[in-house]
């Protein structure tokens, strides 16, 4: 039996993109071994997930709750994908999960917010990690911060992890009403803009927190163009061992899935062709903007062979404050915002230095 229709994949291969996002689904944690496949099953007849997740070790916020199954939970998983061929992941939270995940050959796995907090215990699962180059997923920290997300990332990037993603599931705050942790998209934002090539994923379950609300924010996810989500789904929500408030039952998954999809195509098919127009006029102004650039650094080679021949200095404050202040005023009568054109004067004016250095080094080694 072979239900899950795609090949096993590495991490890299899966496709992230908002227009075709990666869904990971399963439950908030294995159970038994028939509730772990009974999931599968129905996850691989609706085809919408590419990666099952299961919690085999729980954080719980008190003692005395279910904290998960543990390791015979792994030996399930691994004869649910022995079966369906659907890969798997997990949570891990220290050096020994990460050594029990490793040895049963999961697929990938991930740091959870309360472990994302710590960077000593971020660091120690990064060194058990070091030398198998397993996708990752790291979780935001429940704080605020994105210092401390980023931070877990860049352990993982310096122990060699290649295949990295981030899972945005909201942070705690006490005025975090409707949802159960607040989504602050902002904070996702700025980690793109500190990592553009970091793929993050919504996780609109630990968001949410209410079955109710689980579909709103995945949708917001898609529309502020995350790159997949991890979904928790399971069979019989209400009587789950662990969050069971928020599970979503498999035909809410699937129209779920669906309406995103759905809403995907329709602006695929009405609103992107009316926007070809702009873009290609886009297109026509980047290119003159290249040629530009050409002409303008041709001028800056000429220059710096006079002032290389010359002894005269390669950077002149006067000019650069000139060139800023006329730039910037220009900007201003144009109707631009003048922080807009001081940041691109400044990549212009560093590069026009950089040559300049470049024709002085080798006039002197000439
Ligand atoms: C989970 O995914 O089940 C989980 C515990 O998530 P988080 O670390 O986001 O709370
Ligand atoms: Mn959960």
């Amino acid at each position: 039996m072979n239900l899950h229709s795609q090949q096993q994949k590495t991490w890299a291969e899966w496709t992230m993109t908002p227009e075709q996002p990666l869904i990971i689904a399963g439950p908030c944690s294995a159970e038994s071994e028939d509730q772990v496949m009974a999931i599968a099953i129905d996850l691989c007849k609706s085809g919408h997930a590419s990666i099952y997740r299961a919690g085999v070790w729980k954080p719980r916020t008190r003692p005395g709750g279910f904290d998960g199954m543990g390791k015979i939970a792994l030996e399930w998983l691994v004869n649910m994908r022995e079966a369906t061929g659907m890969p798997f992941m997990i949570e891990v939270a220290s050096k020994e999960h990460v050594e029990a995940a490793i040895n049963a050959g999961v697929d990938a796995i991930w740091i959870g917010a309360r472990t994302t907090v710590n960077p000593f215990y971020v660091q120690d699962i990064a060194q058990a990690i070091q030398g198998h180059d397993i996708p990752v997923m790291v979780k935001n920290p429940i704080h605020a911060d994105v210092g401390l997300w980023l931070g877990a990332i860049e352990r993982l990037e310096k122990v060699g992890c290649t295949q990295i993603a981030a899972v945005h599931r909201g942070f705690f705050d006490s005025h975090s009403a409707p949802y159960r942790n607040d989504p602050k998209w902002e904070i996702s934002f700025e980690l793109r803009r500190l990592a553009p090539d970091l793929p993050i994923i919504c996780d609109p379950s630990h968001i949410a927190g209410k079955r109710s609300l689980v579909s709103q924010v995945a949708q917001t996810a898609m529309d502020v163009g995350m790159d997949g989500l991890m979904v928790e789904v399971h069979s019989d929500p209400d009587h789950a061992l662990s969050d069971a408030a928020q599970q979503l039952t498999h035909s809410t998954f699937h129209h779920m899935i669906q309406s995103i999809t759905d809403e995907r195509h329709r602006i695929q098919r009405d609103v992107e062709p009316m926007i070809g127009d702009q873009r290609k006029a886009l297109d026509k102004v980047d290119e003159a903007m290249v040629k530009l650039m050409r002409e303008r650094m041709a001028i800056v080679d000429e220059l710096s062979q006079i002032k290389a021949e010359h002894g005269a200095g390669i950077f002149q404050m006067d000019r650069w404050f000139d060139i800023l202040a006329k730039r910037g005023d220009q900007a201003v009568q144009l109707g631009l915002d003048k922080a807009y054109i001081k940041a691109l004067f400044q990549t212009v004016h560093k590069y026009s230095v950089e040559h300049q250095t470049k024709v002085y080094q080798s006039k002197r080694k000439g």
